[in-house]
């Protein structure tokens, strides 16, 4: 039986871990969750939201779930998920956003795959205070990521028969950092003649995400545009509740929504478990079981096509319903 890590999360975290849990068994494929707890809750008890045996289990794993896990604001810890993708090289952040079954958004054939590159650009937090009135952050971009992030993104258009894949960057103005990633980029897409290859920049794109989405299909970005694009195009598909991802190295993946944990709605059985379902959907797809993935997708578009939604999307389900439901149809 595969065994994987199981981060249930805090807030609204363990409700959807549940019921996505569920919703796996109750499709039949049989999994040995290895549950880990992180964040805020451990804190007290561990010394810090990330305990060492976290990461062990993922190590051994190699795959993990993940539900939203908080990093106390102010108390000098530094963020899960930041120290989660270091810790493991997991230095592509993927998030495919696709329109889903009956949820209303305002366009109708959304299908862009985001690959954002999740380890340097001005996340790599290099920071100083030059005197009272002035601070710096450095942007940090190398060829060795930017190559590598590129190879990903063609090597998933090409496993997902995918047909193009654009580079988005700011290289007119930033021409030595967004230049190199462009450069990576373009050296990279030679070994991909059966891809078709786009570069714009990334003002242009935020413009025509809003007006004609449908047109992208993968884009490649820096870890920065990439946050902000991803969350925009989180939207075009009806929010947070249904936006999922993954975090991908050469040795680990860890799969998670791009939510956090809601804490507004913690309990309250209101929380749309969609994103981490979708989340693990792909990570069934990544560890090859693509038949258990396809009935589990299909249940839950089945599941929206009946007009069964969560709050957030404008229904009247609870968490429970809206995975009885999903069970139902499985
Ligand atoms: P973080 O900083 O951890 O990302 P945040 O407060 O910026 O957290 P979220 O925790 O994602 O963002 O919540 C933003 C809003 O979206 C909240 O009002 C929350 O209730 C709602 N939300 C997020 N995820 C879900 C979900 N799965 N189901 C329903 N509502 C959700």
């Amino acid at each position: 039986m595969r065994r994987i890590t199981l981060i249930n999360g805090d807030g609204i975290g363990p409700e959807i871990s549940d019921a996505v849990v569920k919703i796996i068994e109750a499709s039949g494929l049989k999994i040995d969750w290895d549950i880990q707890t992180a964040g805020a809750d451990v804190i007290e008890k561990e010394g810090t939201p990330l305990p060492e045996r976290v990461l062990n289990s993922i190590k051994e794993n190699k795959i993990a779930l993940k539900a939203p896990v908080t990093t106390p604001i102010g108390k000098g810890f530094r963020s899960v998920n930041v120290q989660l993708r270091k810790a493991l090289d997991l230095y592509a952040n993927l998030r495919p956003c696709k329109n889903l079954p009956n949820v209303k958004t305002k366009f109708d054939s959304v299908d862009i795959v985001v690959v954002r590159e999740n380890t340097e650009d001005l996340y790599a937090g290099i920071e100083r205070q030059v005197d009272n009135d002035t601070a710096e952050s450095i942007k940090v971009i190398t060829r060795k990521a930017s190559e590598r992030i590129c190879k990903f993104a063609f090597d998933y258009a090409i496993k997902n028969s995918r047909k193009e894949v654009c580079v988005v960057t700011k290289a007119n103005i930033m021409k030595l950092s967004d230049g190199l990633f462009l450069e990576s980029y373009r050296k990279i897409a030679e070994n991909y003649p059966e891809i078709k290859k786009r570069e714009i920049l990334v003002d242009n794109l935020c413009m025509q995400l809003v007006q004609n989405p449908s047109q992208f299909d993968v884009l490649v970005l820096p870890n920065l545009y990439g946050d902000i694009v991803s969350d925009l195009c989180a939207g075009l598909i009806g929010g947070l509740g249904v936006a999922q991802g993954a975090n991908i190295g050469l040795d680990y993946a860890v799969f998670e929504p791009v939510h956090g944990s809601a804490p507004d709605i913690k309990g309250q059985n209101k929380a749309n478990p969609t994103a981490l379902l979708l989340s693990a959907i792909e990570m069934l797809k990544y560890i090859g079981e693509f038949s258990y993935a396809d009935r589990i997708e299909k249940a839950l578009f089945k599941t929206l096509a009946n007009g069964i939604f969560t709050a957030d999307l404008g229904g009247t389900a609870s968490t429970k319903d809206f995975t009885d439901a999903i069970v139902q149809n499985l």
